[in-house]
């Protein structure tokens, strides 16, 4: 082909007048920092959610998962476990409160946490655990909390994600779980910028990380950025964090959080899309949701099967010569120098995410995807495999 066209990059945030009209009303405002359009977010974010949730507004959701394992609790012995098959992000939170993440394998149909791997690795020192939504499917919850109610343990949701996704018909954030955490990075389903979202049922949990994320500062206090009363006056009652959103970002949240559902849609048909366009070739597609649960369809990842002719590597390689932007979601934690080292882990110590990782690529999906954009991929992909 000789014709030059638009490099296709595999995500871009989808930001419309209203999201600008949103930022623009705070930036004449003057009220940048945390204040009204943050508490309006969190609002509309928590009966989003549904009955009873409570829902904290962060910079990051690496802060929110840290806040929520700080209000469970955890601390130096404890054991924390998760997937090796995840962002570094979900185990280092755990390493900042000094305690160990205990890696485990995914299963390797849904690549979500493997909830048997999840019961061999509980010791007496395990607290809790974080099962991570992969790619926006959801993981077996009911699986996992049967396990914890049967070993007492705590369960923190990483559901970077998973905005809007079902597990049992339920939305994830609505759960049983302790507290469950939403990522707004720029690739993500929906997006400030920079941001997350702890949600939670529990009121002692939802204040203990309202009072961490800024500066462990008394409730009360925080109030302060959001009346209009003159006060001077708080108490810091703990070591705390600058974890809070920016009115800047949570403007650009109000307009994408109303969006999300359509957002949703459109994600689905696109990776419906894929499926058919893709059922001939030696690939292993993702799993489809359980009948009646909705996935997030954040990622779409594809994964090479050994005898389709070309590795991981040199596939994405070749996408890039056809003006495609591919990504690898992810490479297993325990495959990264600090991880490896640190717990001495092998390659092989968990097969499936290994396995699940040399043949993965993920596929451009983004909403503003036109279906030139998307017959572009697929014709690239088919060129390559077909
Ligand atoms: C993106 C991501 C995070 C971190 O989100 P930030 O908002 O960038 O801190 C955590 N876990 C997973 C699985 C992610 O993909």
């Amino acid at each position: 082909m000789t014709e030059p066209y638009p490099f296709i990059p595999f995500a871009i945030p989808d930001i419309g007048e209203d999201e600008i009209a949103e930022v623009t009303d705070s930036l004449r405002s003057g009220w940048l920092t945390t204040g009204p359009k943050t508490r309006r977010f969190e609002e509309e974010f928590a009966s989003f959610m549904g009955e009873g949730c409570e829902a904290i507004a962060v910079n990051s959701a690496t802060a929110g998962l840290h806040l929520a394992l700080e209000a469970i609790g955890i601390g130096p012995g404890d054991e924390v476990i998760t997937t090796t098959y995840t962002f570094t992000a979900t185990a280092e939170v755990i390493r900042y409160l000094g305690a160990d993440p205990v890696l485990v394998d995914i299963d390797p149909k849904s690549m979500n946490i493997d909830p048997e791997c999840v019961v061999a690795a509980i010791t007496p020192r395990t607290k809790a655990i974080i099962p991570v939504h992969f790619a926006g499917l959801a993981c077996d919850m009911a699986a996992i909390f049967a396990i914890a109610r049967k070993h007492g343990l705590k369960i923190i949701e990483d559901a970077a994600h998973a905005l809007p996704a079902t597990s049992g018909s339920q939305l994830v954030g609505s759960l049983e779980s302790d507290a469950t955490v939403f990522s707004f990075y720029a690739t993500k389903t929906m997006t400030t910028g920079e941001g997350g979202m702890i949600v939670t049922r529990n009121p002692d949990i939802a204040n203990r990380c309202r009072v961490m994320r800024l500066h462990g500062i008394s409730h009360d206090a925080f109030d302060r950025y959001t009346t209009t009363r003159p006060s001077w006056q708080y108490e810091v009652v703990a070591p705390g964090f600058k974890y809070n959103m920016t009115d800047l970002a949570a403007s650009l949240g109000i307009p994408q959080l109303r969006k999300s559902d359509a957002f949703q849609r459109k994600r689905a048909e696109l990776a419906a899309r894929y499926d058919e366009a893709f059922s001939d070739l030696p690939l292993i597609l993702p799993l489809q949701p359980p009948e009646g649960d909705i996935h997030a369809w954040h990622l779409y990842v594809i994964r090479l099967m050994d005898e389709a002719g070309t590795d991981r590597n040199s596939f994405i390689q070749q996408m890039y010569e056809k003006g495609i932007g591919c990504s690898v979601h992810f490479i297993p934690l325990h495959i990264h120098p600090y991880w490896r080292d640190r717990y001495e882990f092998k390659p092989e110590d968990f097969p499936h995410s290994f396995q699940a990782y040399r043949g993965a690529v993920s596929l451009p999906l983004f909403t503003k995807m036109t279906e030139d954009d998307q017959e572009r991929v697929i014709a690239a992909v088919r060129d390559i495999l077909a």
